[in-house]
C-alpha cells in the first residue's frame, strides 16, 4: 500500500488551520485521519477511529490534558474538528483502575467528560486510545490485514508476518474489556509499534502523526506481501451456472419483492428494501465458486459489519433466463430459508443473555447470485450502497484468505453481541422513519413543473425518485437539483421501447417500482369539426397511449414484485369538462380517465391501486406566462384575477398538484379515485 503522505499537503493543512485557532497537533491528525479515510482497502462507512493527546482549553479557559477521539459512526475521511470530540484524559486514565464498567457507564462517563457539552458521542473505541500512552493512535479495518488474521491459524501467521513488531491481542468485543487487554499486551511489549485486534482489525501509533500512519503502511503492505505468496487458485467455478442468465431488469424485482414484508399497521403496507447491484469479474468468481455455500456463509469479515450486512448474505439460485417461474420461487424459498436461520440465532442468543434484546427485521442485506452479482439491501438506496460496498470489500478479504488458508470469522455468540450491542446500533441513528420509506417512485415528465415538484414531494416523504422525461438535459439537472439519490433517465412516452428501456434503467437502479406517477402530456387544439386527424391522433398518442405505456411498464414490474403498488395519472379536468377547441387534449384525456377506472378494476386484487389527479390553471408548460397574458387581456381579467377564477378565489399551484398526488400514493384503501385540484370549478366536478 502506498502512502498517501505528501509533506506539503501536511504543512498547508497546518497553515489553514492555525488560521481558525486550531494547533498542530489536531490540524495534523485531521490530515492522516482523511488519508485513512480515503483508502476503502482501509476504512469503509464509519469504521476505524483515530485519536491525538494534546493540550486544550476548555470552556472556562483553563487548559487540560485531552483525547481528540472520532466521533462514534462519524466518517474518516472527510473529518473536520469537531469529528473528533475532546474528552478530558486525567478521567478516562482513571476508569483503568476499574475490574468492570458498563456500557452505558462507559457512554456516560465520556460524555460527561466532553470539553464540548454538544459534541458527539465519542467512538466505542476510546478507551483503547486512551489507555495507551502514545500521542497519535490509528485504527483501521484493514482488508489485507483481515484477510491474515481470520484464519484458524491467524495468530502464526501474524507472528511470522510481523516478527514482533505488532502484539497480538485475542478477540473481545470492543468496549472496556478490550480497552484494558490491549493496554495488558501492550505495557508486556513495549517495543510494538502497534496492536493486530484478532478477527477485528488493527492500531499503529506513535510519537507524530506522520509516524502513526506510516507505520499504519507499512504493517498493512507487509500483510499484502503475505497474501501474495503461496497463493492457491481460488474459486473453482461450479458447474451450475447456466449459459443464459436472465437480465438484471428481470431479476431485481423478483428478489425486492421476495425480500419484503407485510405491514402488520396497516392492511395492504409492505417494509420495502431498495437494492443496489454489483458485478466484477473478483464478485463474479466469488459467487460462482464451487464452494460458496461454504465460505460465503461463515460469518462477518469484521465486527462491526454486522450492522450493516448482518452476519451472512441470503445464498440464491442462478437465475436461468428460461426457467423465472421456478427461479421465482427458488428467490421465495430461500428468503424465507434465510428469515428463519435469523430467528433461530435471535432466539438461541437473546436466550443466553436473558432474553432483553428485541429482534430486528429478519430480511438480508445482502444477496449473492451465481452467475450474475451480489446486490445490496437497505431501507433507503444510501443503506443499500453501503452493504453493497461492505459485501464487496468482504468478497476482496475472503478471497484473499482462501488464497492463503481458510476463511474464519469469530463465534456466532461475537457475531450477536456485536449486532445487537446497544452502542452499535446507535450508530445507525434513530431518526423517525418518512412515509414512502422503501418504495420507488417513476415520475414522467419529470422535466416540467408538476413533475418536478411531484418528485420534490415524494423525496421529502422518503421514496426513492426516479424522472423521467424526453428531454434528457434537463431531467438530469432536475434530479440532480433535487440531489441525493435522485435518478433521472430519457424516456420518450409515445414510443413502447423507450418507456421498457427507461423502466429497466429504474429498475436497475433500485430494484424496482412501486409508484407511477403517469404526468407526461402536451395540449393540442383544434375546432373538433375540422381538425386534421393526424392532430387527434398525435394527442391521442402522448394523452392517452403515453399513459398506457407507462402503467403497462410499472404493473409488469409491480406484478414481479407481488407487493401491489400505485399507479396515478395527471388526467386533467378536460377530460369531464370539455373547453372550447380543445376537443384534441380533452378526448385523450377523456380515456385515460376510464384508463385508471380499467387498472383499478382489472388489477385491484394485485393490490395495485390507480387513481387521478384532474387539476386545471396551473403554470406550466402547458400554460405559459404568454399564454396567460393573452387569456387574461382578452377576458379583461389581471392575471391574477384569470389565474385565481375558480370557486374559492385561488391559484392552483404545481405544488398543490404534488400534494394531491402523495396523498393518493398514501390512501391505501383508495382506488379509482379522481382528486380535482383546481380551487372549485363546478362543471368540471364529477357526479
Ligand atoms: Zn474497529
Amino acid at each position: 500500500m502506498k502512502s498517501g503522505w505528501v509533506e506539503r499537503d501536511a504543512q498547508a493543512i497546518v497553515d489553514r488551520y492555525a488560521r481558525q485557532g486550531i494547533g498542530p497537533d489536531l490540524a495534523l491528525r485531521i490530515y492522516t485521519s482523511r488519508l485513512l479515510g480515503r483508502e476503502p482497502k482501509l476504512v469503509l462507512h464509519g469504521g476505524g477511529n483515530t485519536s491525538v493527546k494534546t493540550k486544550l482549553r476548555d470552556l472556562l479557559g483553563e487548559e487540560v490534558e485531552v483525547l481528540c477521539v472520532k466521533g462514534s459512526g462519524g466518517d474518516l475521511a472527510a473529518i473536520e474538528p469537531s469529528g473528533l470530540p475532546a474528552v478530558r484524559l486525567d478521567r478516562l486514565r482513571k476508569l483503568r483502575a476499574r475490574a468492570a464498567l458498563s456500557d452505558e457507564d462507559m457512554v456516560r462517563i465520556q460524555r460527561e467528560n466532553l470539553l464540548e457539552p454538544m459534541a458527539p458521542n465519542p467512538s466505542v473505541e476510546t478507551l483503547l486510545h486512551a489507555f495507551l500512552p502514545h500521542k497519535f493512535v490509528d485504527h483501521t479495518h484493514s482488508t489485507a490485514v483481515l484477510s491474515l488474521i481470520d484464519q484458524p491459524n491467524g495468530a502464526a501467521l501474524c507472528a511470522e508476518t510481523y516478527n514482533g513488531r505488532m502484539g497480538l491481542v485475542p478477540y473481545v468485543m470492543p468496549g472496556f474489556a478490550l480497552a484494558k487487554l490491549a493496554a495488558e499486551i501492550y505495557e508486556s511489549a513495549p517495543a510494538v509499534e502497534g496492536l493486530i485486534l484478532h478477527k477485528h482489525g488493527i492500531f499503529t501509533f506513535g510519537e507524530t502523526a506522520e509516524e502513526a500512519y506510516a507505520r499504519m503502511i507499512e504493517m498493512v503492505t507487509r500483510a499484502e506481501e503475505r497474501l501474495a505468496r503461496n497463493r492457491s487458485a481460488v474459486f473453482e467455478t461450479a458447474h451450475v451456472v447456466p449459459q443464459a442468465v436472465a437480465p438484471l431488469a428481470v431479476v431485481a424485482p423478483i428478489l425486492r419483492g421476495a425480500c419484503s414484508a407485510k405491514d402488520e399497521r396497516s392492511e395492504g403496507a409492505w417494509r420495502r428494501l431498495i437494492l443496489d447491484f454489483r458485478a466484477n469479474p473478483a464478485i463474479l468468481n466469488f459467487v460462482n465458486g464451487a464452494e460458496v455455500a461454504r465460505y460465503s456463509q461463515a460469518g462477518v469479515v469484521t465486527p462491526d459489519h454486522t450492522i450493516r450486512t448482518k452476519n451472512w448474505p441470503v445464498l440464491l439460485r442462478a437465475p436461468e433466463d428460461a426457467r423465472m417461474d421456478s427461479f421465482k420461487r427458488s428467490v421465495q424459498k430461500a428468503v424465507l430459508g434465510f428469515a428463519e436461520r435469523y430467528k433461530d440465532y435471535f432466539t438461541r442468543n437473546n436466550a443466553r443473555v436473558g432474553s432483553i434484546k428485541r429482534m430486528l427485521d429478519p430480511l438480508p442485506r445482502v444477496a449473492l447470485l451465481p452467475g450474475l452479482g451480489l446486490f445490496g439491501l437497505g431501507r433507503t438506496k444510501k443503506d443499500a450502497k453501503i452493504a453493497a460496498d461492505i459485501a464487496e470489500s468482504a468478497i476482496a478479504t475472503i478471497t484473499d484468505a482462501e488464497a492463503i488458508g481458510r476463511f474464519e470469522s469469530i463465534s456466532e455468540a461475537d457475531m450477536f453481541d456485536m449486532e445487537y450491542w446497544s452502542l452499535e446500533q446507535a450508530k445507525l441513528g434513530s431518526a423517525e422513519e418518512r412515509p414512502l420509506a422503501g418504495q420507488v417512485a417513476v415520475i414522467t415528465g419529470a422535466a416540467g413543473v408538476i413533475g418536478t415538484a411531484t418528485a420534490r414531494a415524494f423525496t421529502a416523504a422518503g421514496a426513492e425518485v426516479a424522472l423521467l422525461d424526453l428531454d434528457e438535459t434537463a431531467v438530469q439537472a432536475k434530479a440532480k437539483s433535487i440531489g441525493g439519490t435522485a435518478f433521472a433517465a430519457r424516456c420518450d412516452v409515445t414510443d413502447a421501447p423507450s418507456v421498457q428501456a427507461a423502466f429497466d434503467q429504474v429498475v436497475e437502479a433500485f430494484g424496482g417500482v412501486d409508484i407511477a406517477v403517469s404526468n407526461a402530456g402536451a395540449a393540442w387544439q383544434g375546432r373538433i369539426g375540422e381538425v386534421d386527424e393526424e392532430v387527434l391522433r398525435k394527442s391521442f398518442e402522448l394523452n392517452f397511449y403515453g399513459h398506457q405505456r407507462v402503467a403497462q411498464a410499472a404493473v409488469k414490474v409491480m406484478l414481479a414484485q407481488g407487493t401491489g403498488g400505485c399507479l396515478l395519472f395527471n388526467v386533467s379536468k378536460q377530460a369531464v369538462n370539455p373547453g372550447l377547441n380543445f376537443g384534441p387534449y380533452g378526448l385523450p384525456k377523456a380515456a385515460t380517465l376510464f384508463l385508471v377506472r380499467q387498472y383499478a378494476l382489472d388489477h385491484g386484487a394485485d393490490g395495485i391501486r390507480a387513481n387521478a389527479v384532474n387539476a386545471d390553471r396551473v403554470r406550466s408548460g402547458l400554460l405559459t406566462e404568454e399564454m396567460i397574458a393573452t387569456r387574461s387581456s382578452a377576458r379583461g381579467l389581471t392575471e391574477k384575477d384569470y389565474m385565481s377564477g375558480n370557486l374559492l378565489g385561488r391559484e392552483v399551484t404545481a405544488e398543490d398538484v404534488a400534494q394531491a398526488f402523495l396523498a393518493q400514493a398514501l390512501a391505501l384503501k383508495t382506488t379509482a379515485d379522481v382528486t380535482t385540484v383546481d380551487g372549485g370549478n363546478i362543471a368540471a366536478a364529477l357526479r
